[in-house]
């Protein structure tokens, strides 16, 4: 069965979507040249602040513009077992890393995350957890709350709404997406969980404006988050890999002000488990998790390597974040 096809897709474009030409040959074709051959950025990994552990690609949605592909039926990244995923937290012990972060597909659909998240806390790391906050998640109310009054904030949940109302929310999420979502928030907000929401801007959508829409979204329905704070109310830049953007030369930083230090393949890795595959993987990043380039090797020792930003997402998402490096 197709995405589209998936009961409650959204049947349009997405309102989101990315309007430019499509991505001339030959660009992001080698790791260390530019399509006019010049020298390509890349980052080294400063520390592991943040190990992500994807828990699997299947989820309740099939959004429009996911960039995973998401579905209730796409198992390209299988559920990451409690088993295979305990090494990599051992391993991010023991490199000092702060941070565990979950994300799929939806978490809560994989039938071992709640032992898994419960054993991140344990080992006294932060947890994030992302989800879109609907009936997945409201099945582990009661295991929640358990988690919520012995650990506190160590445990974030972020979830998405893609914008503050419900037409352009459910034009990328389906119908009948909205309601369930405030529901869920309300939930959490109400029972007093650390809670971040991520969100997007329509094209051309001023984000003060959207910050403020979103405040009184908030107020409106009596959810905690501070939507002036960019750390809660987290508005993310657009993908698409098959529009065209422009390549990351070493030379960018400099016309940027930017550093790779910025970015987070600098920060992070990701753990995926693909379909086939006898063990899990490492990333670079949460946004590339099946392209061979990207991959970084069987642990996390092997994946500390420097990263060539060699993907649309390095330019589009991470570096330029619609900004332009053109001198
Ligand atoms: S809820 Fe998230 S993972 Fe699921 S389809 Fe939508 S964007 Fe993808
Ligand atoms: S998309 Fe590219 S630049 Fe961004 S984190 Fe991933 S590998 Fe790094």
């Amino acid at each position: 069965m197709s995405r589209a096809a998936t009961r409650n897709a959204p049947a349009g474009p997405s309102p989101f979507r990315v309007e430019a030409p499509a991505l001339p040959r030959g660009k992001f074709a080698d790791p260390q040249r530019t399509a006019t051959g010049e020298r390509r950025a890349s980052v080294p990994l400063s520390a592991l602040e943040t190990l992500w552990l994807n828990t699997g690609t299947l989820c309740n949605l099939a959004c429009a513009t996911c960039y995973i592909e998401s579905s209730p039926t796409n198992d390209a990244l299988v559920y990451l077992s409690h088993a295979a995923a305990l090494p990599f937290l051992d391993e991010a012990q023991a490199l000092g890393t702060r941070e565990i972060g979950f994300t799929g597909g939806e978490p809560f659909m994989n039938p071992e995350f709640l032992p898994l998240l419960e054993e991140t806390l344990k080992r006294g790391f932060d947890a994030l957890v992302l989800s879109n906050a609907m009936k997945p998640m409201r099945r582990h109310e009661t295991a929640l709350l358990a988690l919520r009054a012995r650990y506190g904030t160590k445990l974030t949940l972020r979830i998405s709404l893609d914008h503050h109302t419900q037409a352009g929310h459910e034009g990328e999420r389906g119908p009948r997406s909205w309601g369930p979502a405030m529901q869920g928030l309300r939930w959490l907000s109400g029972h007093g969980f650390s809670l971040a929401v991520a969100g997007r801007l329509l094209p051309g959508e001023n984000e003060a404006e959207a910050r403020a829409h979103y405040a009184a979204l908030f107020a409106r329905e009596g959810i905690a988050v501070g939507a002036g704070d960019p750390a809660r109310l987290v508005l993310f830049p657009e993908m698409d890999e098959s529009a065209d953007i422009a390549e990351i030369t070493t030379g960018c930083w400099s016309i940027l002000g930017k550093s790779p230090a910025d970015v987070m393949c600098a920060t992070s890795r990701m753990v995926v488990h693909r379909k086939g595959e006898p063990a899990p993987r490492v990333a670079a990043c949460t946004l590339i998790p099946h392209h061979s380039d990207f991959d970084m090797g069987d642990s996390l020792a092997e994946a500390s390597g420097e990263v060539a930003l060699n993907h649309p997402h390095c330019a589009r998402f991470c570096v330029l974040g619609g900004a332009s490096c053109s001198a």
